[in-house]
């Protein structure tokens, strides 16, 4: 099978390009390496089955060609990161929007090719609903329109929509996979992601930064359990049309992953507590409590998560030791 990866030298489609070659396909990826690192797919560049192009999914041109020779697509490239979006709004929208609008018009186009849109659970936004795990039919709750973070949710609940029309009135097969806060090595913490960072402090001996009172929770996955999943979704007839969280439901509070991370890695860090607005700028919002129901995926495919929170730091500093 011709696989096209976009976003494949990002963190999660440098896992996925990798494991695709494993599995014997040919893979080609696009990135513009905003966020993603040619040094991620530094080891894939010798199969003669991959081939890489360095460059934005706004190429209109480019897309065709690729879109045309490929037989199906997982669209990862996007603007991602907390940290990242807020200092790039501008770019960020036009990035997940106009460049999911060209994937989707061009696989439809030549062909109707199989797409996969990755899909976040900054979805359900500040939702706090009982405190109880998001159901993929779950409100929304999104914060003023002044706070650039709620930019990211809506465009990819613009970039949902649009596959789903697309799904409804063309019949073009999209998945949409929803990700929660995957973790593991080649996660940078430049643009927020807070395990990476964790590790990195702990490992320098440097401050632990926990934002706000720490009591908020995340539940974190490991990278290679998101992208068998999300294999195993591309090959489900019944997926086609559908909307899947994707991760692992243990939820851990930021307070009690500092002291894991400083506890697993012997360091001597200080875990400090740092508000919101000087982490990020005034006036932010986080969300408190973010878990997945993953009731749905399960009936879809078989997806149990692997590596728990212990072994996802673990592996993340063995990568920033290396
Ligand atoms: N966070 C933190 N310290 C950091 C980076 C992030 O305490 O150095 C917090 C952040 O405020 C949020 C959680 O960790 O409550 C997860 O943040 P991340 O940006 O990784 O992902 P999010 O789930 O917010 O998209």
């Amino acid at each position: 099978m011709k696989v096209l990866v976009t976003g494949g030298a990002g963190f999660i489609g440098s896992h996925l390009a990798e494991e695709l070659l494993s599995r014997k396909n040919s893979v080609a990826i696009i990135d513009n390496l905003s966020t993603g690192s040619i040094k991620n797919i530094e080891h894939l560049k010798n199969n003669r089955r991959f081939s890489c192009h360095v460059d934005t999914i706004m190429n209109v041109k480019l897309m065709k060609k690729l879109i045309g020779e490929c037989d199906v697509i997982y669209h990862l490239a996007a603007a991602v990161g907390v940290k990242y979006i807020i200092d790039n709004p501008l770019e960020s929208i036009k990035t997940n929007i106009t460049g999911t609008e060209i994937i989707l018009e061009y696989a439809n186009k030549y062909g109707k090719k199989k797409s996969l849109l990755a899909s976040t659970s900054e979805i359900y936004g500040k939702n706090m609903d009982g405190l109880r795990a998001f159901k993929e039919t779950d409100d929304r709750v999104l914060g003023a329109t002044t706070i650039p973070r709620w930019s990211y949710s809506c465009t990819k609940a613009l970039d949902e929509f649009l596959g789903l029309a697309y799904w409804r009135e063309k019949k073009l097969p999209v998945v949409i996979a929803r990700f929660f806060n995957t973790c593991g090595p080649r996660q940078t913490g430049r643009y927020g992601m807070v395990l990476p960072r964790f590790v990195k402090q702990a490992l320098a001996n440097r401050p632990i930064t926990v934002y706000g009172d720490g009591t908020q929770t995340r539940c974190f996955s490991y990278v290679k359990d998101i992208v068998d999943a999300v294999i195993s979704l591309m090959g489900c007839k019944k997926a086609v049309g559908e909307i899947f969280n994707v991760g692992n439901p243990v939820p851990i509070s930021i307070n009690d992953l500092a002291r894991k991370v400083k506890n697993s890695t012997g360091s001597k860090s200080r875990i400090i507590r740092v508000p919101y607005e000087r982490a990020y700028e005034k006036g932010f919002e986080d969300m408190k409590h973010r878990q997945p129901d993953i009731t749905k995926i399960k009936r879809f495919i078989e997806f149990k998560p692997t590596v728990d929170i212990d072994g996802i730091i673990k592996k993340t500093a063995e990568y920033f030791r290396g």
